[in-house]
């Protein structure tokens, strides 16, 4: 059967969907208590917009036939709103959260249906589409018309779509989806989608072996493609590739290349090639720094700050809280002068810009912590190529020697135990919280350590 989590996880990979037809099932890992949790509150969300609407829905413990035959019974009578119904066609079995009448002619009558979905997100991102795309073509073969629109209910908000806009992309993916239900083998490709996949060691294993230039770190499907097309299959070929040969080729400039080509050569050899001066600046006080935020709840819950041996962090326990944890941080520098601030990666001067939009602030005080953040992620770019395949903090970090106090502990578990301290209100939860971006305060140090052993 082909359902909407299939439309879901081609737009993410299509390898997922391969291997959730013809994968080996015992070396599926279990899902993350990250997953776990996204999955919870998804819930939550669908029974909260659920509590504010009168619906009917099919029986919870009836068979999917069954749940189909009531939910076309539904339909065919006209119910202005049915909840978690179940639509089958052929193949395809599709169970949207919601399917409202509107008005305009259908084989039903002078009323047909749209799907609505409910998602715990901000944005309505590509694959939530292809998902209502799904239902609404399954409506389109059940009441013989095409919905015009279709809608996501995100958390703050509804975003209406126009079905039509959809179809060409919709129309793709189904072929797609086909193919490789079909037996049509998707590729791996390793990238940052792989974190939290069960398939993970499944299709590591095959890249490894096959020494598969998606491991060469930051590149793309497409230049992944553009490079097979030119006989440079895995990552020996590339560390040897004529990049002057290749440089002309559209979609693969010089630059990429040679970044390529050396990134292969540190995986092959399992060793840092430096290939830059870091020249970080000096100061009197330096200070590492790290946000800890929720985007689906729009929310920075933590700024941690490690300086002269201390953590100071500035908390936000609830959404309610956070201008105040953002008032703390930045009178922390209202008097400070001569330091410098290294974060990893561009999210906390993003978090900063968009508080600052949000709240609004000392512009001073604004202007010089902004203007003294370094960020080491850039740093390490254009100082070293290093034996990995990502260059995540916690990546490099790890691969210097630092150990996290909690193993699995990632931005997305702060965020699950964030989210159920909200829930809970265990103290528990905020300690483990606290430590957790301690440590990745302290990582970002061993970071910068590292990269001054290298001027
Ligand atoms: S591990 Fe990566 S390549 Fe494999 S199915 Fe998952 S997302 Fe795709």
């Amino acid at each position: 059967m082909i359902t909407a989590t299939h439309f879901y996880n081609y737009t993410r990979c299509p390898r997922k969907v391969y291997l959730d037809f013809f994968g080996d099932a015992e070396k599926k890992l279990p899902h993350s208590e990250f997953m776990l949790s996204r999955f919870r509150i998804g819930r939550e969300h669908e029974k909260d917009v659920a509590k504010n609407i009168k619906y009917v829905a099919p029986e919870k413990t009836a068979k999917d036939e069954e749940k189909f035959r009531q939910t076309v019974k539904f339909m065919e009578q006209g119910a202005s709103i049915i909840f978690q119904g179940v639509l089958i066609d052929k193949d395809f079995i599709g169970r949207p959260d919601i399917l409202i009448k509107v008005p305009g002619q259908s084989r039903l009558g002078d009323y047909h249906y749209e799907a609505i979905d409910i998602k715990v997100a901000v944005h309505a991102k590509k694959q939530y589409i292809m998902q209502i795309m799904f239902y609404s073509s399954m409506l389109q073969k059940i009441q013989e018309k095409m919905p015009e629109f279709t809608y996501l209910i995100l958390n703050n908000k509804s975003k209406k779509l126009h079905t039509y806009d959809y179809m060409n992309q919709y129309a793709e993916a189904l072929v797609e989806i086909k193919n490789i239900a079909s037996g049509c083998e998707a590729e791996v490709h390793i990238c940052s989608e792989c974190g939290e996949c069960p398939w993970r060691d499944v299709c590591l294993e095959k890249a490894e072996k096959e020494k598969d230039i998606s491991l060469i770190y930051n590149l793309g499907r497409k230049s992944k493609e553009l490079l097979i097309e030119n006989n440079i299959d895995n990552f020996e070929k590339a560390a040897d590739m004529d990049v002057d040969l290749l440089k002309n080729i559209k979609g693969l400039g010089e630059a990429s290349l040679r970044r390529w080509k050396t990134q292969s050569r540190a995986l092959i050899d399992k060793k840092t090639i430096k290939i830059g001066n870091p020249n970080l600046p000096k100061a009197k006080t330096e200070i590492y720094f790290d946000i800890e935020g929720e985007p689906d709840i729009d929310i920075e819950y933590l700024f941690g700050l490690w300086t002269e041996g201390e953590y100071i962090y500035f908390l936000a326990k609830s959404p309610e809280e956070e201008k105040k944890a953002w008032k703390g941080f930045i009178d922390f520098f209202k008097d400070k002068e001569d330091f410098k601030i290294y974060h990893y990666a561009p999210y906390e001067k993003n978090a900063l810009k968009k508080l600052r939009k949000k709240y609004g602030c000392d512009e001073e005080t604004y202007r010089k912590i902004t203007n003294n953040m370094i960020d080491l992620f850039s740093v390490v770019k254009k100082t070293a190529v290093l034996p990995l395949y990502s260059y995540s903090i916690k990546d490099i970090a790890k691969h210097l020697g630092f150990e996290w106090s909690e193993k699995d502990a990632s931005g997305g578990q702060s965020t699950i135990w964030f989210t159920r301290w909200l829930a809970e209100k265990d103290p528990a939860l905020i300690d483990t919280i606290l430590q957790y971006n301690k440590d990745d305060v302290l990582a970002t140090e061993k970071v910068k350590e590292w990269l001054q052993d290298l001027e």
